[in-house]
């Protein structure tokens, strides 16, 4: 039966245009102008992404499991001091999801890349944002519970998801609108400043990272004396940093594949680390709350900021809508622009396309 289906081929750096590069990856590329069946059909078969879709796929269905466990399990629907969990749990479905339907469709054509890759940005965004609800929920330090940071926190956080979204989207393709025609996309494309692009996404999500992990750090690291919620779960707090840390390493330094490019194209790269580190990360950071949770509850009810829908659903639904508009946006551009692609691509060498258009 596997003998009737023929898998799609697979091309060299040399054979794809110059938007598919990855760094110090020199084969297993996909077809540029994939069909979505192909795409599909790519998870089959050994390329360079087909590790950085499964290791996010399948973790879904993981965090996936959480979620409906808390929701039936703990009846979240009439106890809202559970709702940070369920809204945190979500994202955490939500941002591996739509990373491997990026890496999936992301070979469609250089259009699609963009766009999916526009709304893993979003999904990281939103995660970002999560993470914040539930830190304000569970984790914040006995000493700085309702002070005034505490009180600014998510609504600062919702913002950063815009500061977020916003700058990752423009680290590919500039402004829409603006920035999105033949004669000046190349002062922002990646195709031109792989560089500059890449710095502004570290710095996109580096940010909001740190910003939500604040009291965090505070409690784990610099607190002393009383109300510092010295617990079991800073253990787990620290192994979640660690990881995190880690991801944002591999990230940033493209390590193994940097120091010996073209041996780690298919297992062992850099991105499918970051992807492992990631998913292990919020793996103990999921512990960690739930645990701070359970343990911290009749001290948080009593003293902390009360969850309100305000600052847990309410702000995670303006974070969607926010983030969807932004999306749209940067995307708009992108659908309405001339398909200047034209027929698909020579099975054989597909060079790199010299024109400074969108969909080059
Ligand atoms: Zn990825």
């Amino acid at each position: 039966m596997l003998g009737l289906v023929k898998l799609p081929q697979v091309f060299t750096i040399n054979q794809v245009p110059k938007v598919f590069h990855e760094d110090s990856i020199h084969s297993g590329y996909r077809h540029p102008r994939s069909s979505a069946t192909d795409c599909i059909l790519s998870l089959f078969q050994l390329t360079n992404e087909t590790l950085n879709i499964w290791t996010h796929f399948l973790p879904t269905w993981y965090f996936l499991w959480e979620v409906v466990a808390v929701v039936l399990v703990q009846t979240a629907w009439h106890d809202s001091f559970i709702w940070p969990l369920v809204i945190f749990l979500t994202t955490c479905c939500i941002y591996p999801l739509a990373s491997s339907c990026a890496h999936t469709f992301s070979s469609m054509s250089a259009r699609a890349r963009h766009i999916c890759f526009f709304f893993d940005y979003a999904a990281l965004s939103f995660y970002s944002l999560g993470s914040a609800i539930v830190y304000s929920a569970y984790v914040f330090p006995d000493k700085w519970a309702n002070g005034l940071f505490h009180q600014c926190y998510v609504p600062i956080a919702v913002l950063n998801t815009v500061i977020c979204t916003g700058m990752a989207c423009y680290s590919r393709l500039g402004l829409p609108f603006l920035h999105y025609n033949h004669d000046v996309v190349q002062r922002f494309s990646e195709n031109q400043n792989p560089k500059f692009g890449k710095y502004l996404r570290v710095v996109a999500f580096a940010y909001p990272y740190f910003f939500d992990h604040i009291p965090l750090f505070y409690r784990v690291f610099m607190c002393e004396g009383e109300g510092c919620t010295d617990n079991d779960t800073n253990m787990l707090h620290i192994t979640h940093i660690t990881l995190a840390l880690l991801t944002g390493f591999l990230f940033a330094t493209h390590l193994p594949e940097r120091l010996a490019p073209g041996s780690f194209d298919y297992i062992g790269h850099s991105h499918q680390l970051f992807h492992v580190c990631g998913i292990l990360g919020t793996h103990f950071q999921m512990k960690a709350v739930k645990q701070d949770m359970v343990t911290r509850r009749p001290w948080l009810l009593a003293h902390s900021v009360p969850i309100t829908f305000s600052n847990s659903v309410g702000a995670a639904l303006l974070c969607v809508v926010v983030n969807v508009t932004i999306l749209t946006l940067f995307s708009l551009p992108l659908l309405s622009a001339p398909n200047c692609e034209g027929k698909k691509h020579d099975k054989g060498a597909k060079k790199a396309s010299s024109r400074a258009c969108v969909c080059s």
